[in-house]
């Protein structure tokens, strides 16, 4: 990019929320896997909505590409350079654009600028006495508008839904300019095509999401977190169908996690974490129950349900967070799950879904798949099993050069996703496809699906400069 191109660019933020210098640029083009690497010439912090707009106006005119940024958590590569890509995108980050905008206690909305920290607008609803139920171990750093971006999933979605059906209203920017004003309260609104849909999940291919408008709920009075240990993924679907089946609406959690996982966590903990249940098993849950009423009657449900899958011999033991403490200590062991695998070295990852009946067999199917590949690979297999959604990674066998290890991946994923089409699943399940599976789902999609996505994004974005290359 020339420089009298980059001073137009800058001219527009003002310079000093304008980044060119190789050290200002590195946090804008790094992932947290350290496997994304690729240049940008520059990152541009708007303020305002209008700074946005004519970023966009001069990148239509000019052919530059721009990549939309939020926290920068994201897992696929969504709002990073291209790998091997031109190197002329500029990055566009919405860290400064942060309010809160209003809390609307009557319609249970909340709208917020895009580039808000889903804590903060956790926090914001609990002031309220509301919840906002998006929950992901990235919370503390990811934004609304890359949560948005990304159809962010985590713990909640079970209850709650996932991003998308957390989205009232957006405003949004798009390639061409323009500023598209949907900020809607409302619950009801047949006056023609969804177009708040097109901008969630599109991983800004589309436009520069710039406001949200969310949904709020009540929030629970009672909340009961159990540790349960079993055998199987079949035990703890049988666990899942008799939770639902007693508690309704009132099982906000059920995520599964295989022993090595949580092994894993417990070895690489920052904070002093202790094994809730001293026997280590297989198969471990977290059940979460909420009531609108009381904790007292939050815990009775869990008992009940604990009390009968015990005697009837589906779970081996369980124990009750006691505390608020003891909650948050077991939701760290599950959210902590991500990262602890780093240190064990190289992993394959795969973010999967099938249909919640099909887990059991997915996970038989795919484990003796993966491992006639390479037979000491160790599985670290946990997910949101009420969701079908599995994070289904493979760490290098003890002693591999990470380098030999990923001269797999390829015949790796290609054995996982094949049993995933035998269950008829979904190769992303939540974490969306970005740069690293676009040529996937290139493959795998239906035709007619792919290219009613084309024509979507080239009329609203005729030059291409809206993150290219990611999705399709
Ligand atoms: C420890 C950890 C745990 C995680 N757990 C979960 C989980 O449970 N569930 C889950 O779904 N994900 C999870 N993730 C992945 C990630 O946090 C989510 O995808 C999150 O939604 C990304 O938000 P972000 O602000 O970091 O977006 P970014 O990574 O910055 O961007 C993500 C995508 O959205 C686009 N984008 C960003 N902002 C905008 C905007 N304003 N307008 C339009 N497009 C935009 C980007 O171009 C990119 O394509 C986890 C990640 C980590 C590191």
């Amino acid at each position: 990019m020339d420089n009298e191109l980059k001073a137009r660019f800058s001219s527009i933020v003002g310079e000093r929320y304008a980044h060119s210098t190789a050290d200002e640029i590195e946090p804008f083009i790094t992932d947290t896997r350290g496997r994304y690497a690729a240049p940008s010439p520059l990152a541009l912090r708007p303020g305002t909505v209008d700074e946005i707009s004519q970023i966009l106006k001069l990148a239509t005119e000019t052919g530059t590409p721009v990549i939309p940024q939020g926290g920068n958590t994201g897992l696929v590569g969504g709002g990073l350079p291209l790998v091997n890509g031109a190197g002329n995108e500029i990055m566009v980050s919405l860290g400064r654009m942060n309010k809160i905008l209003d809390v609307d206690r009557d319609s249970n909305t909340i709208t917020v600028e895009s580039g808000s920290i889903l804590e903060n607008i956790q926090n914001a609803a609990d002031d309220a006495d509301r919840l906002f139920p998006l929950s992901l171990g990235s919370q503390g750093t990811c934004q609304i508008g890359g949560n948005i971006g990304s159809n962010a999933g985590g713990t909640g979605v079970l209850a709650y839904g996932n991003t998308r059906d957390l989205v009232m209203g957006l405003e949004a920017v798009l390639p061409t300019s323009e500023v598209w004003n949907g900020l809607s309260r409302l619950r009801k609104d047949n006056t023609g095509y969804d177009l708040k849909n097109l901008f969630i999940g599109a991983e800004g291919t589309l436009g520069i999401v710039t406001k949200a408008t969310l949904k709020l709920f009540p929030k629970p009075r009672g909340r009961e977190l159990a540790y349960v240990s079993l055998k199987s993924p079949d035990a703890a679907l049988e666990l899942l169908n008799r939770a639902k089946g007693s508690a309704g609406n009132g099982l906000t959690a059920f995520e599964l996690m295989a022993s090595i996982a949580m092994e894993f966590t417990l070895k690489h903990a920052q904070n002093a974490i202790r094994r809730p249940i001293q026997d280590t098993s297989p198969w471990y849950v977290l059940l979460e129950i909420s009531s609108g009423r009381s904790s007292q009657e939050a815990r009775a449900t869990l008992e009940d349900i604990l009390g009968d899958a015990f005697e009837s011999g589906i779970i081996d033991d369980a124990t009750i967070a006691e505390s608020l403490e003891q909650q948050r200590m077991f939701w760290t062991l599950r959210e902590d799950m991500s990262w602890a695998q780093k240190p064990e070295g190289a992993s394959i990852k795969h973010d999967i879904s099938v249909p919640v009946g099909s887990v059991p067999d997915f996970i038989k199917e795919a484990d003796a798949a993966v491992l006639k590949i390479v037979p000491d690979a160790r599985i670290v297999n946990f997910g949101h099993l009420g969701d079908g959604n599995l994070h289904y990674n493979i760490s290098q066998p003890v002693g591999w050069d990470a380098e030999d290890y990923f001269s797999y991946e390829e015949q790796v994923h290609e054995a996982v996703y094949e049993v995933v089409g035998k269950c008829k699943g979904s190769i992303s399940a939540e974490h969306g496809v970005g740069q690293m599976k676009r040529d996937k789902i290139a493959a795998l999609k239906d035709p007619t699906a792919l290219q009613i996505m084309r024509t979507i994004k080239a009329s609203l974005d005729p030059a291409g400069i809206m993150n290219p290359g990611k999705v399709i």
